[in-house]
């Protein structure tokens, strides 16, 4: 292997003991940071996620409210919840797991979240924060890809990023986060002909696909970072990422791992988030 690791898992511990001082300062100053996660329904993967934030709270002294509704709750009335924890001081961020029931529209609950308690950093609202470069709550997942990049010490300045996939949450943002670290962009996507051919020419290339081996070694460019968001499944039933990351780790100057790569930076930059807001309201 000629490419260093990056490991999501060692960084995040290094930001969450940051998260865990920040929280401390704050609860001292008499602010408790606090993240409200709400689960509608009986997803099993999404009863692990919420899980996993609710312990990563409890972890670095953020205060958590987990609330569970059954799947058969109407949309008026999870509307109607989340204005209460808009309203409510204890709590600085709102977290709605998804997939929702098919009855509810997603879109309307993320709009419905106040634009200080994003901590999702899914709203329009925030999405236009991030898009005319002023202050806001950025996506988790790509916030915590720019902070494995950066890890690196590279100066994204004048750098080619390659961004595959252009999902709101995942391949737009960090699009966009890329841009105001001052790389060239280029985002590539299912319609895209000759994948090779952008990813070939890159510094950077974050793979966001959701199909496993979409970036193979004869496809990097030699010492690029490889930033690996995917999560499938190999033949064995193993977590593995978007990328053939046996072969392309021999190619690469730096890559991150599936798992411990992104996965745990996402709940991380939750965190983060989540005492930014409640900084916001102490200070
Ligand atoms: P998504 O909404 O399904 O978007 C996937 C994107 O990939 C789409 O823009 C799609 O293009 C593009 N795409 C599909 N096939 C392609 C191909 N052959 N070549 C190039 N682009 C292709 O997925 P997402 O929510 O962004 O998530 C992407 C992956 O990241 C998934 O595996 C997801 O599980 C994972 N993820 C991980 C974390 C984490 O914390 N580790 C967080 C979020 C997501 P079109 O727009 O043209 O359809």
């Amino acid at each position: 292997m000629s490419a260093q690791l990056i490991s999501g898992t060692a960084l995040s511990q290094q930001i969450r003991a940051e998260v865990s001082q920040r929280a401390a300062a704050l609860a001292a100053s008499g602010v408790k940071p606090g993240l409200a996660v709400i689960l509608v329904g009986e997803d099993p993967a999404s009863a692990v996620y919420v899980r996993n934030k609710v312990k990563a709270c409890a972890d670095t002294g953020v205060h958590s409210v987990l609330e569970k509704y059954d799947a058969s709750l109407s949309e008026t009335d999870l509307l109607a919840r989340i204005r209460a924890l808009n309203d409510d001081p204890a709590i600085h961020g709102i977290l709605v797991q998804m997939p929702l029931p098919r009855h509810i529209h997603p879109q309307r609950v993320i709009e419905t979240i106040s634009t200080t308690k994003d901590v999702d950093g899914y709203s329009v609202r925030s999405a236009g924060d991030l898009m005319a470069g002023l202050p806001g709550f950025r996506p988790c997942t790509p916030y915590g890809c720019m902070k494995l990049i950066e890890s690196t010490g590279v100066d994204l300045r004048g750098k080619h990023a390659v961004v595959i996939g252009r999902s709101n949450t995942v391949g737009k943002p960090m699009a966009l986060l890329l841009l105001q670290a001052n790389a060239t962009v280029t985002v590539c996507h299912s319609a895209t002909p000759d994948l090779g051919l952008f990813t070939r020419q890159a510094d950077v290339v974050v793979a966001a696909v959701g199909r496993r081996d979409t970036l193979t070694a004869e496809m990097v460019k030699p010492g690029a970072i490889v930033i690996d968001v995917g999560m499938n499944r190999d033949d064995a039933g193993k977590l593995c990422g978007d990328v053939d990351f046996d072969r392309v780790k021999d190619v690469a100057g730096w890559i991150t791992p599936v798992p411990g790569g992104v996965g745990p930076m996402t709940i991380t930059m939750l965190l983060v988030n989540t005492v930014e807001s409640a900084e916001r309201v102490a200070n």
